[in-house]
């Protein structure tokens, strides 16, 4: 990432899904890297070439029982069928890297406060040295959001620009910055937007604070929001959309659903996110002033280019210069940006 970027890396949203061609011909003299994307309820691994392109790809949700050694097995079981995919065993990959929700210590391979991967996964647990036994490799660690950050920045939508800001917007909000062509990753906790204060003493967030934009934007937060509204007396279909669709939560499909059926409640929780999301991402550049911003995410690519615009309005009066405005972009790799991201991060010129 510290070098110049390179144009002909190409994996778009059009063509994510690059299936293994011949991939054994093509990568008998090729290096090969893994990349695992860990979530709360899927692990997607992908093995790329130095270009980045999707050589093989495969997805297993995350297993619901048993601790941190499970959900080890079964990052391993997703990459090396990844691997067959491309047509290659894991000991042939070069390297591996893991995005990892929680907190993430690189340089020791450990990953702590993963509670939305498994519920009592508070204390520092050795990732890579496990995974790493079981690859016969090495593996590198780094955050999900970050890193899919970095892949949208290299081959993405961030590729005309040496500055950007992602913004993740999902079930919390994350973010990730690129400055001058380098990853910015602070002292490892850089880039957590959604925790930037909106409202001093505001609405309670996940993280225990009050008034972080996560409280207000963050999918998580929303639902908590709209329950109460229902348990007051308000109507809404919300809750008849996530059952119809068979779902145990309020997910992005859901909210996307409920906008285009004009559900009042839906549409006045997603209009107060995006006037949060506005405050907070102004806020960011008139501290940084980068020259674009990425929405990703769950809610953010699928609610997509128009709701990007909404944000980029509700930015607008915030910004210190505004004829300076900075575009704002919705990613383009689609669920892949992860696993991508992570791969990448093994990868040398990294
Ligand atoms: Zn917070």
């Amino acid at each position: 990432m510290a070098t110049r970027k390179t144009t002909t890396s190409r994996v778009t949203r059009k063509k994510p899904r690059t299936m293994p061609r011949t991939a054994k011909a093509r990568t008998g003299k090729l290096r090969v890297w893994g990349g695992i994307d860990l979530g709360g309820t899927k692990i997607e691994a992908v093995v790329v070439d130095a270009r980045g392109e999707v050589l093989g790809q495969a997805r297993h949700p995350t297993p619901g029982k048993g601790g941190p050694g499970e959900v080890v097995r079964e990052m391993y079981g997703t990459l090396e069928e990844a691997a067959i995919s491309a047509g290659l065993a894991t000991p042939r990959l070069s390297g591996i890297g893991v995005g990892a929700p929680g907190s993430v210590d690189a340089n020791h391979g450990t990953l702590a406060h993963a509670t939305n991967v498994v519920a009592d996964w508070e204390k520092p647990y050795p990732l890579a040295a496990d995974l790493g036994d079981l690859v016969k490799g090495r593996v590198v660690l780094g955050n999900d959001v970050q890193v899919a950050v970095a892949a949208e920045y290299r081959l993405g939508a961030g590729r005309p620009y040496r500055s950007v800001l992602g913004v993740w917007w999902g079930t919390g909000v994350g973010g990730g910055l690129v400055l001058d062509g380098t990853p910015w990753r602070g002292r490892g906790g850089a880039g957590e937007i959604g925790h930037m204060v909106v409202k001093p003493d505001g609405a309670l967030c996940g993280c225990g604070r009050r008034g972080c934009l996560e409280a207000y934007a963050g999918r998580a937060s929303m639902e908590r929001k709209a329950r109460k509204e229902v348990h007051r007396g308000r109507r809404t279909q919300l809750f008849d959309i996530m059952r119809d669709k068979g779902r145990p939560r309020l997910s992005s499909g859901v909210w996307m659903t409920a906008l285009q059926k004009k559900d009042g409640l839906a549409i006045a929780l997603i209009d107060r996110a995006i006037e949060m999301l506005g405050a907070a991402i102004a806020s960011a550049i008139n501290l940084l002033d980068v020259e674009a911003v990425i929405l990703g995410g769950g809610l953010g690519t699928r609610l997509g280019p128009e709701y990007a615009g909404r944000i980029a309005e509700s930015m607008y009066p915030h910004l210190f210069i505004p004829e300076r405005a900075p575009l704002i972009h919705v990613a383009e790799l689609g669920d892949l940006s992860g696993a991508i991201g992570a791969a990448l991060l093994a990868e040398p010129r990294m």
